[in-house]
């Protein structure tokens, strides 16, 4: 029988995994008895319970595995269910960045984005600092070979001064556990460090004064991949504006590493049918980081 955590965790991935479009699942002959045995799974929206909790593998091919189609509530359509993320204004013009920078040996790099940190401070340099609780600067492994890059922090991570442990987050935590990694394997930082007011999309002058620091930790971390989430994170990192269509589904290079665009996981919650675009987008970073999908060997 699973303790509660393992079936939440199990059950969010599930649904995760069914909302990238992987909706057959298998699972070795399990005893009914056992089965019965089971209690009542929590329900979001008072759906009867699934047997997909002691599924073993998701989308395994392996013959003498049985499907079992998902019964997990369909994803609901919200109002502005095709709304794309809001329009961000023209970029002011900054120096192109270097293509490359000079590399960070692995063992200095916690400590020279300490630095990177130390020279932020206690930042007014733009006015987002006025409504700030917590500055957010990154979290995650200095040495990943894997970094996200967002917007900037909501709610959560203002209060908290951490990025991305809202519920856009608990969804870029499934995205990352999809890949076959742990969060604490990979590096996460946004284009701002300063929640801007209501959520909005930062100003190019807040991002333009931001942004730089966010350059500086990634020349630090120099990961091999960075996967910018949505068009502020793709714009400032490229320093041009695009649409997120013309920009998805391939290799950028950028600044010696390799940037992928995929949309923003706070747009996926609003139009979760997306999230098979998205996995695919991830499956590009996976293939250049050589990683399988995790229970593929
Ligand atoms: N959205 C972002 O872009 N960044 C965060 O840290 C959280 C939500």
């Amino acid at each position: 029988m699973l303790d509660p955590a393992t079936r939440d965790a199990l059950l969010e991935r599930v649904r995760f995994y069914r909302d990238l479009g992987l909706t057959e699942f298998y699972r070795r002959p399990v005893d009914p008895a056992l089965l019965a045995a089971e209690p009542n799974e929590p329900r979001e929206s008072g759906a009867p319970s699934s047997p997909l909790f002691s599924a073993e593998r998701v989308g395994d091919q392996e013959t003498e595995l049985t499907p079992v189609q998902s019964e997990l509530p369909l994803p609901v359509p919200q109002p502005n269910f095709y709304a794309e993320e809001p329009a961000i204004p023209p970029r002011k013009p900054s120096p192109a960045p270097p293509q490359t920078a000079a590399a960070v040996p692995a063992a200095d790099r916690a400590a020279a984005l300490r630095i990177i940190r130390e020279e932020i401070g206690d930042c007014t340099r733009c006015a987002l600092h006025k409504g700030r609780n917590h500055l957010v600067f990154a979290d995650g492994d200095p040495n990943a070979r894997l970094m996200f890059v967002g917007e900037g922090p909501g709610a959560d991570e203002d209060a908290q001064g951490l990025p991305f442990v809202g519920r856009a987050g608990q969804l870029l935590n499934n995205m990352i556990a999809a890949m076959g990694l742990r969060r604490e394997q990979v590096y996460i930082a946004n284009v701002v460090k300063c929640r801007p007011p209501g959520n909005r999309t930062p100003e190019p002058e807040e991002a333009n004064t931001c942004s730089p620091f966010l350059f500086r930790q990634i020349d630090v971390v120099r990961p091999r991949v960075l996967v910018a989430l949505g068009a502020t994170a793709a714009t400032y990192l490229l320093g041009h504006r695009q649409p997120l269509a013309g920009l998805r589904g391939r290799v950028h290079a950028f600044r010696g590493m390799q940037l992928i665009v995929t949309y923003h996981p706070a747009f996926l919650l609003r139009d979760p049918r997306q999230k098979k675009e998205a996995w695919a987008d991830l499956q590009i970073a996976m293939r250049e980081l050589g990683l399988k999908p995790p229970g593929r060997g």
